[in-house]
């Protein structure tokens, strides 16, 4: 290439490069170097060592480099001619066979600037994640003492209590106890798993078992809300695993729950299958299908959020702090799986989680691993309660459901149990959605008198909402 071309791409590019002969002489500077350094003249006049004190020595008879290896950028002090700095990345090549060496770079006074203000303010993050993790720490902790006194004095009053009135609403207290330290436990958990500190307990168990505690926990809730529930775990499934059984226990808890929140009609489904083998390892696949509520498309991917409940008015009516999924989600991924869910709004949601658990290698195991499966038994997996029927106003499914939650609606009403009275009667206004006017209103006017507590008026609306039924449809209420 020509000089003057050469020259002229030294003189524009918007790096600085010097060069400089063996004891450091600078035997050519760019314009760049010029105007970044602040001199007139360098060439013969300056050393190196005074541009980049840090890295070039000036020794008595040669230059000493010190810096890094060649050819790595690095960040180097620049020293301008009124004794200022400051700071360059670049890089310093030896020149071989010229015992010189060139240097180049650009001003970094930018990218340090930023990279510092960067680290402050990762920093202070850090600072207030700390603060704030210790802060949730001590709150919900400074709640548990109070919320467990009052437990413990309800408990205790009503074990001398007689009155049934007065024992009910020791039921309430005690309810909203236990409801109140899921909730504390919810945000401790939640604020562990946010900060990372949170770490599994593994240890050997026998998952059948556990299965079976978790169908236990809510076995009697559905039958009460009228649900069907059914729980199948496929045999090849090994007796023990080894992973954290209390966190699994969580899991189907926080999906089972919410699948008795959302339904009001039909059943639960809950289903282990195992999926996968590696070596020790196994992966298994559970599902939580419910006939509920279903969930729109759009709140799917918020659903999995923290603090994200899909709609105020349903977290409202069912309470919640919409941390459930969120941890139940970290907890899954903690277990090397992931979560995913499935809905159609008004027929129903399927839950799907895998995890990956050790097995023991033990005879039983061997033995139940290697269960065949057949095509039948397979097709018996992965099917919902399909109850969907019962959702639509007129069909026969809807009469027989509405016949079973209007007498155990009139039973609770009778015996004064508005807990439950006001769960049928959200049953009863699930299967009367589809419901021409005067029946919903009907529906609706009970509804108020059952939320007051009115023994006499919800006995005289729940009579003319049968009444209206009956004259829509053949329905045997009493
Ligand atoms: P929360 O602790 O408030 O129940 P979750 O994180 O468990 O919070 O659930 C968040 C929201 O997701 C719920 O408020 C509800 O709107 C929706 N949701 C969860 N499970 C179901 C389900 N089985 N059917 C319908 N909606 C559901």
């Amino acid at each position: 290439m020509q000089d003057h071309i050469v020259q002229k791409a030294l003189d524009t590019i918007q790096e600085m490069l010097i060069l400089c002969d063996s004891i450091g002489r600078v035997t050519y500077a760019n314009a760049k170097a010029m105007s970044l350094l602040e001199y007139d003249k360098l060439v013969g006049r300056v050393n190196v060592s005074d541009i980049f004190p840090n890295i070039f020595e000036k020794n008595e008879k040669r230059l000493v480099y010190k810096g890094e290896p060649e050819d790595s950028l690095f960040f180097m002090d620049c020293y301008r001619s009124n004794q200022t700095y400051f700071p360059v990345k670049g890089h310093v090549i030896s020149l071989t066979g010229e015992d010189a060496y060139m240097i180049m770079g650009y001003d970094a006074t930018d990218e340090v600037l930023l990279s510092k203000m960067g680290e402050k303010s990762k920093q202070e993050v850090e600072q207030a994640e700390k603060v704030r993790s210790e802060f949730v720490a001590n709150v919900t902790h400074e709640l548990r003492t109070p919320v467990n006194g009052i437990l413990g004095n309800a408990r205790r009053l009503d074990e001398i209590e007689t009155d049934p009135k007065k024992k009910e609403i020791l039921r309430l207290i005690n309810h909203g106890c236990a409801d109140m330290n899921a909730i504390i436990n919810n945000i401790l958990d939640f604020s562990k798993l946010d900060a990372g500190k949170f770490t599994l307990e593994e240890r050997e168990f026998r998952i059948r078992e556990t299965i079976e505690y978790v169908e236990a926990n809510h076995r009697t809730k559905f039958t009460e809300k009228g649900l069907e529930f059914l729980v199948r775990v496929s045999p090849d499934i090994p007796e023990t695993v080894v992973g954290d059984e209390l966190r699994l226990v969580q899991i189907l808890n926080n999906l089972l729950s919410n699948a008795y929140k959302f339904t009001t009609v039909g059943g639960i489904v809950l289903e282990v299958i195992k999926t996968a083998q590696v070596e020790d390892k196994v992966e298994l696949f559970f599902l939580v299908i419910d006939s509920g509520i279903g969930i729109e498309k759009e709140s799917m991917d918020k659903l999995f959020q923290s603090f994200s409940q899909v709609d105020a008015s349903i977290s409202r009516k069912f309470g919640g702090t919409g941390l459930g999924l969120n941890i139940t989600k970290q907890l899954v991924e903690l277990m090397n799986g992931s979560i995913h869910v499935e809905s159609e709004p008004g027929k129903g949601s399927t839950f799907s989680f895998h995890i990956w658990v050790d097995v023991p290698r033990t005879e039983e195991n061997r033995r139940t691993m290697e269960t065949v499966i057949t095509p039948e038994q397979s097709a018996s997996f992965a099917v919902g309660p399909g109850n969907t029927n019962a959702l639509h106003f007129g069909t026969e499914e809807n009469a027989r459901e509405l016949e079973k939650k209007l007498s155990k609606l009139a039973l609770s009403v009778e015996m004064e149990n508005w807990e439950k009275a006001e769960m049928f009667m959200e049953a009863v206004r699930g299967l009367l959605e589809e419901a021409p006017r005067e029946i919903k209103s009907a529906g609706l006017k009970l509804k108020m008198s059952v939320q007051k507590g009115n023994m006499e008026k919800s006995m005289e609306a729940y009579d003319k909402l049968v009444q209206a039924l009956k004259e829509q449809m053949e329905l045997e209420v009493s």
